[in-house]
């Protein structure tokens, strides 16, 4: 029997089409699915928008980072999205039919324990799953998600492009405020670095800009380059062609950068990030390579270099990268897609052919 659940904005219908990876064989497929039951601790939102991030990649290589990505049964991917609430779960505080809400993607976390204070994936139960990675995620229009993981958005907040800010915009948010807070300098005398200026170096630059820091923006992608420069970066270089960057950002800047942010998962990108930051600058790490990084331990334990480290983390955090975003008129560069080319958008990121953020954008 085909059931019907109300909500406000009308009928629901009972299904709903996903784009699902299929971990047996690593690949994509739109399946009609059922629309998610939501649990007393969930919200059902109807997803207006949900971006395509370079974790999601992750499921398709092998990482050696502990992470079990990609097992188990067919799942929907995605996990930054943002929508309208049209069920709230009986347990759920703070949160009414009708807001518009983004959210972070670890569930079956306890929230409460210690790790959990950390970062929700270490949680103590041994059992938190990231959506979109190991459970359902937000490429379908309607999904649960936990209350404790979202947060109302500011109003007239746009939601056809704030999806990337449940996760690139508040991880490169934090990895700002993270690297300000530990140079504690003025940020106008201050350059940093942001190496890698595609989904999360786009923002991580206009967060900067936002703060007044000077920026010099790294990447082997032209396309990436030209959308540093149109964020605001006021130097950028491309180590494939400009081969003598180093000298060049050394001569720039004095004595190099007081701060490097790398947002890529590229090895090579933080071997080489040492040699364009002055001495006991910070180096913060974003961007998850799927090899470990190596660092000199000369180097840290004589202050070469501050390593520090940055993520999305919590709602909290959250909170204050929604509330700064908007007052700053930060906003992610999306280029929209419909569901069914989903296999068109991955392809293009795999292809790193992208410029800012890419997304599906629901009816
Ligand atoms: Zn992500
Ligand atoms: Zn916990």
């Amino acid at each position: 029997m085909c059931t019907e659940r109300m909500a406000t904005n009308g009928t629901l219908p009972s299904k709903q089409k996903a784009a699902q990876f299929q971990p047996k064989d690593q690949t994509v497929h739109i399946n009609e699915v059922p629309i998610p039951s939501i649990k007393p601790d969930e919200l059902l939102v109807k997803v207006r928008s949900a971006s395509l991030c370079h974790s999601d990649l992750m499921l398709f290589e092998p990482n050696d980072q502990g992470l079990n990505l990609g097992t188990g049964d067919p799942f929907t991917m995605g996990h930054e999205g943002c929508g309208a609430i049209v069920e709230v779960g009986s347990e759920a505080q703070g949160f009414k039919k009708g807001d518009n809400v983004g959210w972070l993607p670890i569930v079956d976390c306890c929230f409460e324990c210690e790790a959990c204070q950390v970062h929700n994936l270490y949680c103590e139960t041994g059992q938190a799953k990231v959506q979109g990675m190991t459970v359902d995620g937000y490429f379908q229009q309607y999904c649960a998600v936990k209350w404790r993981n979202a947060a109302v958005m500011p109003d007239g907040m746009d939601l056809d492009t704030a999806a990337p800010l449940f996760c690139a915009g508040c991880t490169s948010f934090n990895a700002v405020e993270a690297t300000k807070a530990e140079l504690n300098r003025d940020p106008k005398e201050t350059y940093v670095a942001v190496i890698g200026c595609g989904g999360l170096g786009h923002l991580g630059i206009q967060y900067l800009k936002a703060h007044g820091f000077k920026v010099v923006g790294i990447d082997l992608s032209p396309e990436a380059l030209e959308e540093a420069k149109a964020q605001g970066a006021d130097h950028v270089f491309n180590p494939k062609t400009d081969t003598n960057y180093v000298e060049e950002v050394r001569k720039l800047t004095g004595k190099g950068c007081h701060a490097a942010i790398n947002y890529t998962n590229s090895v090579p990108a933080y071997s080489n990030a040492p040699d364009i930051i002055r001495y006991n600058g910070v180096l913060m790490v974003t961007g998850i390579p799927q090899k470990s990084i190596p660092f000199s331990a000369m180097d840290l334990s004589m202050l070469r270099l501050r390593v520090r480290g940055a993520n999305n983390r919590r709602t909290d955090q959250l909170r204050d990268c929604l509330a700064f975003s908007h007052k700053h008129g930060i906003k992610p560069h999306v280029t929209q897609y419909k569901l069914d080319d989903f296999q068109q958008m991955l392809d293009t990121m795999h292809a790193g052919q992208h410029k800012g953020r890419m997304g599906v954008l629901f009816d």
